[in-house]
């Protein structure tokens, strides 16, 4: 990475959602329901290019074979080895310990939708520098990001009407989100500050410069602004300051 005194190691580890493990009597997420096996005479389905474990595998599945490789990761201290503090959006095409050589131990990861510099995203890093010494903050917004297809007037238009999943379209290239049914939804989401992007490198810049003058922010702290390019992989450097 550019500009940085931060040198990564590169290490294959995922950093998939943690599952809550679910006993009898309790429904597993919907996200985590196995698909049928398709008839014996339908085609086999090919294997996922992106997906580390088999098909079919689900989040406890995947967990006890990464547990029964634990190992040394059990002695792990509590702050972050390398002394670093990222901020990422959620999107599910980012996977920060692959793309930035990240391992167990080496940094805190604080997941955003936008990746924006919320309070609480301040919160953690300001608690990520007092209490467990880190010093170097990235900040990674992402090409085609979610954020950029809706305003706050849009989503708060949508849950008035329907809280359930909305479809993406695209109407004249332009992608948006239409309710799939009207079944009764709630104004608060017009109340609320959604922090959607216009435009990422001026995104970027705005959430550093808020970080920056937090007052509760060490103004020693280096804070490095990058765009990552989905159809990619590429991390590109837009600020540093
Ligand atoms: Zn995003």
């Amino acid at each position: 990475m550019a500009h940085s005194s931060f040198h990564a190691s590169v290490l294959e580890v995922s950093l998939g959602p943690k599952d809550k493990i679910h006993g009898d009597g309790i429904s597993a997420p919907r996200w985590i329901q196995t698909q049928p096996d398709p008839p014996a005479s339908a085609p086999a389905r090919p294997p996922h290019p992106l997906r580390p474990t088999a098909p079919h595998s689900t989040p406890p599945q995947a967990n006890a074979a990464y547990a029964a490789g634990f190992g040394v990761k059990g002695s792990l201290a509590l702050p972050p080895a390398k002394k670093a503090a990222f901020l990422v959006c959620m999107d599910a095409r980012i996977n920060p310990a692959a793309a930035f050589g990240l391992a167990e131990g080496d940094v805190h990861v604080i997941r955003k939708a936008g990746g924006g510099a919320s309070d609480d995203a301040i919160r953690s890093l300001v608690i990520s520098h007092k209490l467990l010494g880190t010093n170097e903050f990235f900040l990674v917004h992402h090409t085609d990001c979610g954020m950029e297809y809706f305003t706050d007037g849009v989503i708060g238009e949508l849950l008035a009407t329907s809280v359930a999943s909305a479809n993406i379209v695209v109407k004249d290239g332009v992608v948006g989100f239409e309710n799939a049914s009207n079944d009764g939804g709630a104004p608060d989401g017009r109340f609320i500050n959604w922090l959607t992007i216009k435009n990422q490198a001026a995104s970027i810049k705005d959430d550093a410069e808020r970080i920056r003058g937090s007052p509760l922010v060490n103004k020693t702290i280096p804070i490095h602004g990058y765009v990552y390019d989905v159809k990619t992989g590429v991390l590109n450097h837009v600020l540093s300051i």
